[in-house]
């Protein structure tokens, strides 16, 4: 009988893993994946907004601002990169300027710090590379960028650490209410819990139906990304937003990333499902028109891949973030599109005072681990690098050379609390297969150090999510 069960391990489920660990609960995350980050976590801008997209008064705009603020605290605990730089939203016409000046009044009625609108001669002198074209646009100099998933899996591993229980692999099918507890049927067998949380991203709305539950639901909005090489980083030195005027859209970005890459996008159209994550050539190229007409200098022949995010949004214009209202100690956690991930920290937070306003009763443990450090080779000095070679002759092996990650930092990756079984569950952790080569080099032998280290065969390791096969069989048997 777990006190608490969660559904979904992205970041909001692991934020809300995390805070419940500070407490004396038996806490279970069920979670549909091979592995933690695997939903909207890991395919979105990896901004940590300012704040002045969101509409006054509302919980987005008050959890926004407050999950900023805690993720400058909880990154540099948990050793996750995130950097602070500012955001520019350009105009290039005078509707646009309109929204720019209702951007600011807005951003100022949200608290966020030091915005202000800024000429177009201000803008070029920052951002020599922006189309000459622009009229003017607004600065909010307090944002970030974040590696998303690496702060997911930093929550819930530190979560682990403190005695949560995390269940990969575990779709959650039904749910059922008795008297006292819920019954939690999934593909691994049978759980009980008597409080539940819903942080299911894009399928909030069907775990909500297994109680019953109505009241909202998803509504699908996608946005399509090109990553480029690192010799394109230097473009920019600010988060660079068009100024949308599309409802829900926060506009083109174009915007160096953690890792040192350029990334420009997203766009923004409905699709039918969650799994609709193609990107498709029509629209890469209306979105390539849409980075150009802001940023002319991006090379597009430095793309070295594309992606597509699905926005957990729902037909609420708020995030949900409640008791549910058809079934007493279930509580949704639900509609987070962007700005989500931002706050998703204050939205644990809001969630854990919400299961104590129904009842559940939080002790504080007498010990909470709320630190974490990684083996970082890259970066550092060659001193560094030779004592770690020293304490662990692994790391005297590059495996991934485009990043510069040795097979010590893939080994202990693959030792922490929550155990990467798959080829892209290694990439999250260490960066293996980010840079230019995507993988081509050291794929086959971050699969066959992978197999090794889990004791499986390497038939059994796939890319990414379950079913996404590398290796179909054997062609040649020894002795053949
Ligand atoms: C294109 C795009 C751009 C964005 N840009 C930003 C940005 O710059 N800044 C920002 O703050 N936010 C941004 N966001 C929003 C942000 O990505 C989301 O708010 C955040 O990732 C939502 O996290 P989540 O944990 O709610 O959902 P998810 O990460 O999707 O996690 C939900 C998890 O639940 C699991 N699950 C679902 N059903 C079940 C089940 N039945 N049983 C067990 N497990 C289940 C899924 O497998 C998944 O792992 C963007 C999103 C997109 C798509």
């Amino acid at each position: 009988m777990y006190d608490v069960l969660i559904v979904g391990c992205g970041i909001v489920g692991a934020a809300a893993a995390y805070e419940l660990s500070r407490y004396r609960l038996e806490v279970g995350v069920l979670e549909a994946n091979n592995d933690v980050a695997g939903g909207a976590t890991k395919a979105n801008n990896a901004i940590l907004h300012a704040g002045y997209d969101s509409t006054p008064g509302t919980r987005e705009a008050a959890l926004t601002r407050e999950g900023f603020r805690l993720s400058r605290e909880q990154c540099a605990a948990l050793d996750v990169e995130r950097r602070e730089l500012p955001a520019l939203v350009v105009a290039f016409d005078e509707p646009q300027m309109r929204k720019v000046e209702q951007l600011v009044r807005q951003g100022r009625l949200n608290d966020v710090p030091g915005i202000r609108q800024l000429p177009a001669e201000e803008i070029l002198r920052r951002e020599p590379n922006i189309s000459p074209r622009v009229v003017g646009g607004l600065i909010a100099p307090e944002a970030a960028i974040v590696n998303p998933w690496e702060y997911c899996i930093a929550l819930a591993e530190t979560a682990v650490r403190n005695g949560v229980h995390a269940h990969l692999s575990t779709e959650v099918l039904a749910i059922e209410k008795r008297r006292d507890a819920f019954r939690v049927s999934t593909s691994r067998g049978d759980f009980e819990a008597r409080y539940i949380v819903n942080a299911a991203g894009n399928y909030s709305d069907r775990v909500h139906a297994m109680i019953g539950g109505t009241g909202f639901r998803q509504v699908y909005n996608a946005g399509q990304y090109f990553v480029f090489d690192k010799s394109q980083c230097g473009l920019v030195n600010s988060l660079i937003f068009s100024c949308s005027v599309k409802p829900g859209f926060k506009g083109t970005t174009v915007f160096p990333s953690v890792h040192g890459n350029l990334l420009a996008g997203p766009d923004f159209y409905r699709v039918a499902g969650p799994e609709e994550l193609g990107t498709a050539a029509g629209r890469m190229e209306e979105l390539k028109r849409a980075v150009l007409d802001m940023v002319p200098a991006v090379d597009f022949r430095e793309i070295i891949h594309e992606f597509c995010g699905i926005r957990p949004s729902t037909d609420k214009d708020d995030f949900i973030v409640e008791e549910s209202p058809c079934c007493p100690k279930f509580v949704n956690l639900a509609g987070m599109k962007s700005p989500g991930l931002t706050a998703a920290p204050a939205i644990a937070k809001k969630g854990v005072e919400i299961l104590a306003g129904c009842g559940l009763k939080l002790t504080a443990k007498n010990r909470f681990v709320d630190t974490r450090r990684k083996v970082k080779f890259r970066e550092l000095d060659n001193a560094g690098r030779r004592g770690l070679v020293r304490e662990n002759p692994l790391h005297g092996r590059v495996i991934c050379r485009c990043e510069t990650i040795t097979e010590g930092e893939i080994v202990e990756s693959v030792h922490r609390p929550i155990v990467p079984r798959s080829i892209d569950a290694v990439k999250r952790r260490c960066n293996t297969g980010m840079g230019r080569c995507q993988g081509g080099f050291c794929g086959p032998r971050v699969h066959a150090i992978l197999a090794r280290e889990l004791g499986v065969s390497p038939l059994d390791i796939p890319l990414d999510r379950e079913g996404s096969l590398v290796l179909t069989g054997r062609t040649k048997e020894a002795g053949a």
